[in-house]
């Protein structure tokens, strides 16, 4: 535990944010975070619970609670009010490869589940976690171990992500050969090509990624495995194969006018960006620019935050975002009690940007598309919208009807698809010969992470689907778990 009074005498506090205003003017993370001394008293919050659901990862109505990945988290908190930097890494890596990933892009449900959070203010757990891994580096604990013994044993890891890269770290630490194949020019799948770098800034996956190289993980990148290279390579010259590329199939929007210039996925948006930002500081100017555009951004979960994040940052004209579901609560409904995610109105980093800028939420609730206007070159112009309703059949089942009269037309010159993701591509799938289900996710053997093909895994979102990072390092973590079993006999990873 932290401090048995702390939660009665110190306020919640995080770092402080640069103002909206200010930060659009760059790409660099506007995070800001607490001096030392103040992280020891957020620690100190902490208040030994009976039982910690922070640290449950469980999953309540579909919705995660607690910390997927149990982190030892009442454990550090109280290492680092007691000022114990060593022994607080030590217990925070004994469940999460990447703390430094986390501690910067996970939504934290930890912290919804915290107790304090019942009736007060819940502890600074992710802040606290930023605090506990970058005082390593700074202090220089986090250096190469590599492995004192070699198995023999060669794996492959398909996909660079949080799951590939997880799956990767543990199974060199025990010493195995492992070699991690990415299409893309850089290492770390969605990290790297997926959020952007206002909130992961990419030399923090370089950072890790050198390391494990130093340990021994080789990466191999522009190598697409099922395209330039065949599956059968992988399958002939490795003793395991683990798939670990993503779910990246998106969901279209299927409505006349979808075939116009200036309509994109929102990932080859975000992609193109940070690549450009990353080869030349936007100066080869090979993205998808909305600068003086009218852009809707088709989409109201967290990619469409980031898609109008970084529109602003472009120097848009206008942004408009579409969300079908209602505007949720400002606080917990009475079905949606403690320790479950709390479903509540969250105005994210890109909406309060955009309030910034323009003056008003950028969300339209309730509301879809149902055209898209082209000029006569085919360039999209104008977006017909309507307004939608729920409608409940007897069984439960939930449809969505346009609201006759509520038709809209409105000037746009840019529409960013963020309508979720369908699941894994049926290439990758195909060249291994694996299954998939209903929603396209790689199928495998009950309770496992094996595809049933013989030395074939399979790990993170290709297996389960969408998620978040933690989940993909959970998944990374346990795919390891399963493999170093099936080489050894027997597993002594964590
Ligand atoms: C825009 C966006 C923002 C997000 N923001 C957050 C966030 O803030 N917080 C959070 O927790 N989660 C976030 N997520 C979700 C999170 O990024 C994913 O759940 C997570 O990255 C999944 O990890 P993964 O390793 O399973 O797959 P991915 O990260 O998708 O990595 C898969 C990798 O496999 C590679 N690959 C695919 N096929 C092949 C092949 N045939 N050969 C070689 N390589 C291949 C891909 O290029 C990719 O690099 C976000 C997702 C998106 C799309
Ligand atoms: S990984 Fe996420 S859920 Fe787990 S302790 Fe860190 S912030 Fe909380």
């Amino acid at each position: 535990m932290g401090k048995a009074t702390g939660f009665l005498e110190y306020e919640r506090k995080t770092g402080e944010e640069i103002n909206p205003k200010d930060r659009i003017k760059n790409f660099k993370d506007f995070h800001g975070h607490l001096p030392k001394e103040q992280q020891e008293l957020q620690g100190a919050r902490c208040m030994e619970c009976g039982v910690p659901f922070c640290q449950s990862g469980m999953m309540i109505k579909g919705m995660t609670s607690g910390c997927p990945l149990n982190n030892l988290i009442p454990e550090w908190n109280d290492l680092v009010y007691l000022n114990k930097p060593e022994q607080a890494l030590a217990r925070l890596l004994k469940t999460n490869s990447f703390p430094e990933f986390t501690a910067r892009v996970c939504p934290a449900p930890c912290e919804a589940a915290c107790t304090c959070g019942l009736n007060d203010d819940s502890v600074t757990i992710k802040e606290n976690e930023w605090g506990i891994i970058e005082n390593g580096y700074e202090m220089g604990l986090i250096k190469a171990n590599p492995p004192k013994v070699r198995t023999g044993k060669r794996i492959a890891v398909v996909g660079s992500g949080p799951a590939g890269l997880a799956a990767a770290d543990q199974l060199n630490k025990r010493g195995h050969s492992v070699t991690v194949f990415e299409r893309n020019d850089r290492v770390g799948g969605l990290l790297m090509y997926g959020i952007p770098n206002m909130k992961l800034e990419k030399q923090i996956i370089d950072r890790k990624v050198n390391i494990m190289k130093e340990e021994g993980v080789e990466f191999i990148v522009n190598s697409d495995i099922g395209n330039s290279v065949k599956a059968d390579k992988l399958t002939k010259e490795y003793d395991s194969v683990i798939l670990a590329c993503g779910a990246s199939n998106p969901r279209d929007i299927n409505v006349p006018g979808r075939e116009g210039k200036g309509i994109y996925f929102a990932v080859d948006f975000l992609k193109a960006t940070t690549k450009s930002l990353l080869d030349s500081n936007l100066a080869d100017g090979k993205y998808i620019s909305a600068k003086g555009k009218n852009v809707l951004v088709i989409g109201g979960g967290d990619t469409g935050n980031d898609c109008v994040g970084t529109s602003i940052r472009h120097g848009a004209k206008s942004v408009v975002q579409l969300e079908m579901m209602p505007k949720p609560p400002l606080t917990r409904a009475e079905d949606n009690s403690w320790p479950e995610w709390p479903k509540v109105l969250k105005t994210d980093y890109g909406q309060q940007e955009a309030i910034a800028v323009f003056g008003s939420d950028p969300r339209l609730y309730e509301t879809t598309v149902t055209e898209f206007v082209l000029d006569k070159d085919g360039n999209v112009k104008k977006a017909k919208i309507v307004k939608v309703e729920r409608k409940f059949e007897k069984n439960g089942a939930m449809s969505l009807v346009n609201v006759k009269g509520s038709e809209k037309t409105i000037d746009v010159d840019l529409v960013l698809i963020a309508a979720g993701f369908l699941g894994t591509q049926s290439y990758v799938a195909k060249a291994f010969k694996v299954e998939t289900d209903q929603r396209t996710n790689v199928k495998t053997v009950a309770n496992s992470y094996s595809t049933g093909i013989p030395k074939v895994f399979v790990t993170g979102d290709m297996r389960r689907g969408q998620s978040l990072v933690v989940w993909a390092i959970r998944e990374g973590r346990d795919a390891a778990k399963e493999v170093d079993k099936a080489l050894m006999g027997y597993s002594n990873l964590a």
